[in-house]
């Protein structure tokens, strides 16, 4: 009887067991043995950092940092043999399928921020320094003669041909954008690889990918403007999965990034293409959730510009399509409400609905 007993339990228990080792196995195989690989690369005139778990994460961490290199040298402004400054001394030229995309890219984000986003605004960069010369505060006349041509309506583009032509004061600056089309690209470069999950620091453009080996969450600290916090706050996310599509963008933009002290003042480098100058819209940091990177970069330094009332207006126009944590000169914090329940703060927080 004892026996019997004994005999059917593990009897049931075989297939249970079975199901149990199929799926340690495949796990096994995904992750490898719950090892990862990580990357320090500098590109794009920042640190990026890079760490995949899975049996390919070594195979897919070279080719994801060649993908950046391929990238940087595409749209560098300080090369002066990248496709972007060939096309800022010529004026005209049939872009790569990379510049074409994030041409395209860049119209649409152009038309959905009222032109709070445009990459012709390199000549005012330059102007202000910004593009690798002295940091220097123009005037008003010289900033007037330069947004004349800061206005990317008026770009030729052919989408049948990637044909462009553009004035001749006019040249583009992919900065604003550039390193989210990077860390998108790397999304889709991974999925070719038997890797389980990433998580790609592109320079405070935070992308992640797949799923963690243990099935714990994601957690994404969003920076702080000051040093007062370490950060506003932490984003925490399952883990997704289905090839290219599971990933998720967490970009940020904020004129602390990058900026020069003169008289007292502050200028930043995130510039407002109505007045030429560092914008001052009362945000002080722009963070964009999203499953598109390069959606996502593009859209933070618009919503930078934008300021509160034009971003909420934004979002409302395209629910689901991203999500929003704004922080503001009165250090007053607000997250959309599908990052309610993901984000965690120690500061008070409105829900923007
Ligand atoms: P981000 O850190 O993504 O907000 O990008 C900032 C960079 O975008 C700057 O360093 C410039 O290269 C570029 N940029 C500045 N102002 C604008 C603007 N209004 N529209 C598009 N790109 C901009
Ligand atoms: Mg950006």
């Amino acid at each position: 009887m004892g026996n019997r007993r004994f005999s059917g339990k593990v009897c049931r228990s075989i297939p249970a067991l079975l199901v149990c080792v199929i799926i340690a196995c495949l796990l096994l195989k995904h992750y490898g043995t719950g090892k990862s690989a990580s990357r320090s690369v500098f590109a794009m005139d920042t640190y990026m950092e890079l760490t995949a778990y899975g049996a390919e994460g070594e195979e897919a961490l070279d080719r994801a940092v060649l993908e950046i290199r391929r990238i940087d040298e595409l749209l560098s402004t300080g090369n002066a043999d990248s496709e972007v400054s060939r096309l800022n001394a010529e004026k005209e030229g049939v872009l790569s399928e990379d510049l074409g995309y994030l041409l395209e890219r860049s119209i649409e984000i152009n038309e959905m921020s009222g032109g709070a986003f445009d990459i012709t605004i390199y000549p005012v960069m330059k102007a202000w320094g910004f593009a690798g010369g002295e940091f220097r505060v123009p005037d008003d006349e010289e900033l007037s003669e330069l947004l004349a041509y800061v206005d990317m309506s008026r770009l030729k583009y052919s989408r049948e041909s990637g044909r462009l032509e553009m004035p001749r004061q006019m040249e583009l600056d992919f900065g604003g954008i550039g390193k989210g089309y990077a860390a998108q690209r790397v999304a889709e470069v991974l999925a070719e690889y038997d890797i389980g999950g990433a998580i790609l620091n592109l320079g405070g453009n935070v992308q992640i990918y797949g799923s963690k080996p243990d099935g714990s969450e994601w957690k994404i600290a969003v920076k702080s403007p000051d040093g007062a916090l370490p950060y506003l706050g932490i984003l925490s996310f399952e883990g997704f999965s289905g090839g290219a599509g599971s990933s998720r963008a967490v970009v940020t933009s904020g004129g602390y990034e990058r900026y020069f002290e003169k008289d007292g003042e502050i200028y930043h480098h995130i510039i407002d293409p109505r007045t030429g100058k560092p914008s001052d819209s009362g945000l002080v940091s722009a963070t964009v959730v999203c499953s598109d990177g390069t959606l996502a970069d593009g859209l933070s330094t618009a919503i930078f510009v934008m300021g509160y009332d034009r971003a909420v207006e934004l979002w409302r126009g395209h629910k689901g399509e991203f999500e929003l944590v704004l922080f503001d000169e009165q250090g007053k914090l607000y997250v959309t409400e599908g990052l309610d329940g993901s984000f965690a703060s120690e500061l008070e927080y409105e829900i923007i609905r």
